[in-house]
């Protein structure tokens, strides 16, 4: 049969948006990014963790502080690296965060380029802001019973702002500039979608041709 009556295969949509990512733009996009922007980035980490931490403490069970601060470091050091890091186009580079040249050291680069196809497993880095959420929360409730104090209920407010602050800082500065942004869940959740059918894709063409 001829092959223009051979109904058409369709291209996933996944691959217009994935081609944006190595497309070079030039003045629009970032290779390194400046050190300031690392530097505030971490001012901006170490108070959230900080803060975090103080809430985690503030607990009192299970000695959540102690378990936060483990879990961050562990968050920070294999977590992060392994679901974003070794599938950014910044691996090896000075990426607004700055690990993009340390974690280089630790661990290869993926194969694949799917920076989004794990990122689904970036729940596993959300209770370092649910426990402090969750705390904070609870101090409020008791600050409605009882009485407000800036220790701890105005901390509370200080790491809202922080969270804040801290997206609406990456988002203007580094997000705008990155040249992963195209497929990247911060910044359009249905990316993730996307990269995790392409990641399905090429599972199932890697079984059938097994
Ligand atoms: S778009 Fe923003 S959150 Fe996503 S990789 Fe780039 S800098 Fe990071």
């Amino acid at each position: 049969m001829s092959r223009e009556f051979l109904p058409r295969r369709r291209e996933p949509a996944i691959i217009p948006v994935m081609n944006q990512t190595i497309e070079p733009q030039p003045g629009i996009f970032k290779d390194q990014y400046p050190y300031t922007t690392i530097i505030v980035r971490w001012l901006f980490l170490t108070a959230e963790m900080g803060l975090g931490a103080y809430f985690a403490f503030l607990f009192g069970l299970f000695n959540l502080g102690y378990i936060y601060i483990i879990y961050g470091i562990i968050a920070l050091t294999v977590l992060q690296p392994l679901i974003r890091c070794v599938r950014c186009y910044y691996y090896g580079k000075r990426c607004n965060i700055g690990l993009g040249k340390l974690v280089p050291l630790f661990y290869k680069k993926a194969d694949d380029d799917n920076f989004s196809a794990y990122y689904g497993y970036s729940i596993l880095i959300w209770p370092l802001r649910l426990i402090p959420i969750g705390v904070g929360s609870l101090q409020i409730l008791d600050g409605l019973l009882s009485e407000f104090k800036f220790v701890p209920q105005g901390l509370f407010g200080v790491y809202l702002a922080v969270l804040f602050f801290h997206r609406r800082f990456y988002r203007a500065v580094s997000c705008s500039k990155c040249r992963q942004k195209a497929v990247c869940p911060v910044y359009d959740i249905v990316a993730m979608r996307a990269g995790m059918e392409k990641q399905g894709n090429l599972t199932e063409k890697r079984l059938h041709n097994d």
